[in-house]
C-alpha cells in the first residue's frame, strides 16, 4: 500500500462536532395538523420549556451522515436516502411520529445548497449533516407527546486524507452493555449514547481509544465499537475474506458497513457477516487467521484497529500498522464519496440548489 504523503488539512484543529455552520431547518408536527412546513432559519439558540418531554423521558432520534465535495465542483451527499428510512425505523421504535423522505430529502438539500461553501473545494473536509427528532411537548406525563419538532443542522468535519491513518486501541466493556434483545440498539437514540459515555470514559483511562461492545446475554459475541461497526479480515491477498458480526438486533445497522460489504465483494474480496467471540479473536490473531480488523462509521470512515485490551489481557491484529486490505477499501469508499468512482448502486445523491425559503 502506497502511503503518499498528504497535505496536511487546510483547518485549524477543531474538536469534531464543534465547527457548526449557519443553517438550521426545523418543522413541528402534532396530531392534529401531522407536519407543518419545514422551513430554514438561522442556526442559533432556540427557547424550549423545561418541562419538554424529550427532555426527561428521552424521546430523542438522530442521523449522521455527509455532503462531499465531488472531482467535478458539485456537492453529493452519500445514501441519504438510507439515513432517512433508519431515521423512520428509530421514530417508530421510541413511538414518534416518522420524518417523510421526502421532507428529510429537502432538509439535505436546504442545508447543502445553504452551508456548502463551508468546505470550499478542499476534499479533506465534508459537511456532516445532523438530524435531529425530538418530542418538543411541555408535558411530564410519562407518555409518548403530543408535539416532535424535527430539525437539520451541519458541522465541518476535517481532515481524511491530511490526516495520517492512526490505527486505535480498543477497550472489551465486561461490566457494562450497550444494548440487549428487544432494547434500542439497532436504531439511533440518543440514550443509546449517554449509556456508553462511561464505559468510553474508562476505555480512555485504559489507555484505549474505543470501547469493544459484546452482546449482553453471553457477554461473548463481538457487536461493534463505540458508534462504529466492525470488520475482521482473515487471510491476505486474493484470498482475503472480509468479515463483519451479523445483524442480531443489538447492533446498528450502519451505511457504512453495509456499503464495504458491496465495496470488499467488487474489489475482488469474499465478504459476509460472521459470529466471532472475542476468545477466538485473540486466539486468531495469535495464529495469524486474523490479519486485519477495521472499525467504519459515517464520521470515522475506515479506521484500523491496531490493538485490544481485555481486562489484564492485550494483544496486537497483525503487526498493529494499518493493513492493505483494511486501506485499500478506505481509498475505495473516498473515491466513491468524491466521485471518482463509478456509483452502479445510486449511492451519490447531487444536491439541487433551492428549496426551502427562510
Ligand atoms: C451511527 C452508528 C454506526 C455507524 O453507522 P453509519 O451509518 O455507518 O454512520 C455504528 N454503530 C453505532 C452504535 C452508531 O450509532
Amino acid at each position: 500500500m502506497t502511503q503518499t504523503q498528504a497535505p496536511v488539512s487546510r483547518l485549524p484543529h477543531v474538536e469534531h462536532g464543534a465547527q457548526f455552520t449557519d443553517t438550521l431547518v426545523s418543522a413541528t408536527w402534532t396530531p392534529a395538523t401531522g407536519w407543518g412546513p419545514a422551513t430554514r432559519g438561522p442556526l442559533t439558540t432556540f427557547a424550549m420549556h423545561p418541562g419538554m418531554i424529550g427532555l426527561h423521558y428521552g424521546q430523542v432520534v438522530f442521523e449522521g451522515l455527509k455532503a462531499h465535495r465531488q472531482v467535478d465542483g458539485s456537492m453529493a451527499v452519500f445514501r441519504p436516502r438510507d439515513n432517512a428510512l433508519r431515521f423512520q425505523r428509530s421514530a417508530r421504535r421510541l413511538a414518534m411520529p416518522e420524518v417523510p423522505e421526502e421532507m428529510f430529502l429537502q432538509a439535505v438539500d436546504a442545508v447543502v445548497a445553504a452551508d456548502g461553501h463551508h468546505i470550499g473545494d478542499d476534499p479533506n473536509v465534508s459537511l456532516y449533516l445532523r438530524p435531529l427528532l425530538f418530542a418538543s411537548e411541555a408535558n411530564l406525563m410519562l407518555r409518548p407527546a403530543n408535539e416532535y419538532t424535527f430539525m437539520m443542522m451541519a458541522f465541518v468535519a476535517g481532515g481524511f486524507f491530511g490526516s495520517a491513518v492512526e490505527p486505535v486501541r480498543v477497550w472489551v466493556s465486561r461490566d457494562t452493555a450497550r444494548a440487549f434483545p428487544g432494547g434500542t440498539g439497532d436504531v439511533k437514540c440518543a440514550a443509546n449514547y449517554a449509556g456508553a459515555f462511561l464505559s468510553q470514559r474508562e476505555a480512555q483511562m485504559q489507555g484505549c481509544h474505543q470501547v469493544v461492545w459484546l452482546d449482553a446475554v453471553e457477554g461473548r459475541w463481538v457487536e461493534e465499537l463505540g458508534g462504529m461497526n466492525l470488520f475482521f479480515v482473515r487471510g491476505s491477498g486474493a484470498d482475503a475474506e472480509v468479515l463483519t458480526p451479523e445483524l442480531t438486533g443489538t447492533l446498528l445497522p450502519g451505511v457504512t458497513r453495509d456499503t464495504l460489504l458491496t465495496l470488499a465483494t467488487r474489489l475482488g474480496y469474499r465478504s459476509g457477516t460472521t459470529r466471532l467471540s472475542v476468545s477466538q479473536w485473540r486466539q486468531e490473531c495469535a495464529d495469524g487467521t486474523i490479519t486485519e480488523v477495521f472499525a467504519c462509521g459515517t464520521a470515522a470512515v475506515v479506521t484500523p484497529v491496531g490493538a485490544v485490551r481485555d481486562g489484564g489481557t492485550e494483544w496486537t491484529v497483525g503487526d498493529g500498522a494499518p493493513g492493505p486490505v483494511t486501506m485499500r477499501l478506505r481509498e475505495a469508499l473516498l473515491d466513491l464519496h468524491h466521485g471518482k468512482a463509478p456509483d452502479p448502486d445510486g449511492w451519490m445523491y447531487p444536491v439541487s440548489t433551492g428549496g426551502l425559503h427562510g
